[in-house]
Formats: structure tokens, sequence, C-alpha cells
């Protein structure tokens, strides 16, 4: 079997195509959803994230602001800044750029946002609405996995679903998103004792850990769909997820490149995020996800 390609690229285009038509109706009714960003420090991988998360914002009319903030910057002048942009009714959702400067308590930072305007999904309260099914804003990285298969009609109900990583800001949400969707999850990590033997059982493979080649073709099951969340820099430059994409395409049913795959659809998944917020604001009904039981 060769698997077939998912195309987050596509898939994501698609998405932001919509999204432009839903932010033309928000100016219908005299709302510019607006998104901004705090950079704190120097690190160069989130100087480019942000810049592409801008240029995405601006592209479907998002107005967009970026705050390079001092990467000197003390706790309390952070939090403040957070707060006035809480406060700001021209802003509808706000991001803080992680990785934030060493001495900074990135916690407190995020407990800082206003839930409702926490486009990422990593405040406590969207946590929280996660793990009991509540609407919420989802973390953008494993949503987009979600609307990839749900794109591509892959059934999560009663899937078994493998997830290789347990991190906040991937794995476990996606482990709770794919719980949530019905289907039965494993969960492997660094501990995890055989972990060929779990990802065998996998009818949805994820791999959220940062090691390319980890998911070799034997450990992939006959017709899984594999999902590769991984973004590894080769030493010759090449980007890389963590499957060994040509082995595992001759054994999976469908399968993400890296790059092209699950990162466009993070970036389409906070202008989602945004938009949602705006339409809020602006008594539109913002499409709530639904009550998962
Ligand atoms: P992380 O370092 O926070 O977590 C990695 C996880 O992998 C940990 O839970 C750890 O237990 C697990 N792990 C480590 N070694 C393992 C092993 N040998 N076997 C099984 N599990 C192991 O990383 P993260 O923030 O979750 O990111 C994971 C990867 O996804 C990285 O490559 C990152 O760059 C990428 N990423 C991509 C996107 C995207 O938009 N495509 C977004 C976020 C992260």
């Amino acid at each position: 079997m060769t698997a077939a390609i998912i195309d987050g690229k596509a898939i994501a285009a698609g998405i932001r195509a919509e999204l432009g038509i839903r932010v033309a109706r928000l100016a219908g009714h005299g709302v510019v959803p607006g998104l901004a960003v705090i950079i704190a420090g120097n690190d160069p991988a989130s100087a480019i994230y942000v810049r592409n998360k801008a240029r995405a914002s601006g592209e479907i009319g998002i107005r967009s602001e970026v705050h390079a903030l001092d990467a000197a910057i003390s706790q309390e002048t952070l939090a403040a800044f957070v707060r006035r942009l809480n406060a700001d009714p021209a802003v509808h959702g706000i991001l803080v750029q992680l990785p934030l400067p060493r001495h900074i308590d990135t916690r407190a930072v995020i407990e800082t946002i206003a839930p409702e305007k926490d486009v990422d999904g990593f405040h406590y309260f969207n946590v929280g609405s996660l793990v009991t099914g509540e609407p919420a804003f989802y973390p953008c990285t494993p949503w987009g996995v979600m609307k990839m298969l749900e794109h591509e009609g892959v059934p999560v109900e009663g899937a078994h679903a493998v997830v290789v990583g347990r991190s906040t800001i991937v794995g476990k949400p996606m482990a709770l998103l794919l719980l949530n969707g019905g289907a039965t999850v494993t969960i492997c990590h660094s501990k995890t004792r055989d972990l060929p033997s779990m990802t065998r059982q996998a009818d949805i493979l994820v791999a959220a850990v940062g090691r390319a080649r980890l998911i070799r073709g034997d450990m992939v099951k006959p017709g899984a769909v594999v999902i590769d969340v991984g973004i590894n820099r080769q030493p010759d430059g090449k980007l890389s997820g963590d499957v060994d994409f040509e082995a595992a395409r001759a054994v999976a049913s469908r399968i993400t490149p890296v790059p092209g795959g699950v990162g466009p659809m993070t970036i389409a998944m906070l202008l989602a995020n945004t938009v949602k917020s705006a339409e809020r604001v602006a008594g539109l009904g913002g499409r709530a996800e639904t009550r998962i039981t």
C-alpha cells in the first residue's frame, strides 16, 4: 500500500478562504478582528513564527499588531502589558509567543490573558473546558489535526488513536480532543516501555516528539492514518518530521508530510480562533465547538 498524502497546505488554504468570508461579514457589522502578538527576547525561530502569523492574519483581513518587548522585561511589566491588551476592545485575540525569557514565569503570564481572548487555548479556563468537553479555544496544533482528520473523512469515533508525546501544547490536548471525539486513546512518552508495540495498535497515529525518524515503518499498523507533528531541522538544513516518511508511507493509508502537513493547519486554527472571538464580540454566535460528552 502507498499512503495518500494529506495536503495540510491545501486544507489550510480552504479554511483561510472560508475565514476570509467571515471576516468580510464582520466588516459589515463594523468589526475588524484584531490579533495582538507579544514576543519577548531574540529567539530567531520565534521571530519567524511571529512574522508568519502576522502575514497570514493580514491576508484574510485580520488586523495584527506585534509587540516586540525587551528580553530583560520584568514579570510585572509584561503582565501589565497583557492586561492593557485585555482591556483593548480592538484586540480579540492575544498570543504570547513561547518560549519567554528564562526569568519570566510563563504560566503566570498565560493566566493573565483574558480567557475569552486566549486564542492559543493555553489558559487554565480553556484547558479545563477541553477536559470537561465544553466549548472553548482549543490549542491550535491539535485542533488543526482534528480538522485535518475531519476534512479527510477519517472516522475518529471508535478508532484506536495512539499519541506519542505528552506536552501541554500538543500531546495532552491532542489526546483529549481525540478522546472527546470518541476514540480510544493511548498516550506514549519518553518513559513508555515498548513504544513499537503501542504504535502498531494505532488506527490513528500522532507523533509529537521532536525526534527525526523515531517512528519507523515497522512501527506503523498497515492501513493506519499517520499524523506527523514533529519539526526537526536536519544537518543539511532541511526539515523532517518524527516519522520515517518513505517507510511509513509504504504501510499507512494516509500520511501528513513535513513540511506542508500539520504546520499550515496550526496557523489556520489561530486565525479561526481570532475570528471566532471577534464574532462573539459582534454577537454573531462565534461558532462555538459543540459540547462533548
Ligand atoms: P516537547 O519537547 O514539549 O514534548 C516532547 C514529548 O515527546 C514529551 O512529552 C516526551 O515525553 C516525548 N518523548 C521524548 N522522547 C521520546 C521517545 N523516545 N519516545 C516517546 N516519546 C518521547 O515538544 P512539543 O512542544 O510537544 O513538540 C513536539 C514536536 O512537535 C516538536 O518537534 C515541535 O517542533 C513540533 N511542533 C510542531 C508544531 C506544528 O505546528 N507543526 C507545533 C508545535 C510543536
